[in-house]
């Protein structure tokens, strides 16, 4: 079953057209990463996915609901507010620079959504946030504050605040740019993890071997649209000159 549908998708910024009637899906319990060189619309695509940026044409759906209900005029009219709030909670969102709440612990940062946006009682929130901690290997960190954290743990933090809420599909860009190189791997293994308990991804990366190892599906992206697409193959073998190229670079180091 798709999680996700994006049906001729595009964006435009102004004039700009970054996004251009790209079309895929994500089936249940799949890991699709997206590879794509800078300014290539890798972004836009998950923060249109996450509703977080205004699609121009075309539409999302997630867990078998639309995100626009029609079209007036080539004007997409998104759906309900009720309908839409159901989609932002299907849909997690990990950012390269974490986005912790600086004000809040570890353990808050974590409850914060659970109890405001789930209307959990504080006890199950708490409960919720101990056990994802503790198997996280985390748990000593649960009363610290983000400024107290590496790079990595912030970011450890940070998939299981977006995991907490059980969302559907759990979007991730490029989780570990912002990291020291010898925190990188803490992260990838915590990916990997979820990958093989088949919780539903989109990650943008560009660490390549890690990306073959945890891909379902490769899509390559070069100025808003899809390249290639295929299964982690791919990588070995890409058919396109431009994602030959792209690869180029990091198979040489
Ligand atoms: P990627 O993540 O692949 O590097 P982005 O989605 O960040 O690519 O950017 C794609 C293009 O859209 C770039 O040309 C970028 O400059 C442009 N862009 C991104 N965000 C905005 C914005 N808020 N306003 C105008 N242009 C933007
Ligand atoms: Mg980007």
């Amino acid at each position: 079953m798709s999680v996700l549908e994006v049906k001729e998708l595009s964006k435009k910024y102004d004039n700009l057209e970054v996004i251009k009637n790209i079309s895929f899906n994500v089936n249940e319990g799949e890991t699709l990463v997206i590879l794509g060189p800078s300014g290539s619309g890798k972004s836009t695509l998950l923060r249109c996915i996450n509703n977080l940026e205004k699609i121009t044409s075309g539409n999302i759906t997630i867990n078998g609901k639309e995100m626009i209900k029609e079209y007036k005029n080539s004007i997409p009219i998104y759906n309900d507010k009720k309908i839409l709030n159901k989609i932002n909670m299907d849909t997690g969102m990990v950012f390269q620079d974490f986005n912790l709440f600086p004000h809040l612990t570890v353990k808050e940062n974590i409850t914060e959504s659970l109890i405001y946006v789930l209307k959990m009682d504080k006890k199950s929130a708490e409960d919720r946030a101990c056990e994802l901690l503790q198997k996280m290997g985390l748990i000593n960190k649960k009363d610290s504050y983000p400024c107290d954290l590496s790079g990595g743990q912030k970011q450890r933090i940070a998939i299981i605040r977006a995991l907490a809420i059980n969302p559907k599909i759990l979007c991730m860009d490029e989780p570990t740019s912002s990291l020291d190189p010898e925190l990188v791997g803490e992260v990838l293994e915590v990916i990997k993890k979820l990958a093989k308990e088949k919780v539903t991804m989109i990650i943008v990366t560009h660490e390549i071997k890690f990306a073959e190892e945890v891909a379902d599906k490769v899509i390559f992206m070069d100025k808003g649209i899809i390249i290639e697409e295929g299964n982690s193959n791919l990588i070995k073998k890409p058919k396109e000159k431009r994602t030959k190229e792209f690869l180029k670079r990091f198979l040489n180091v």
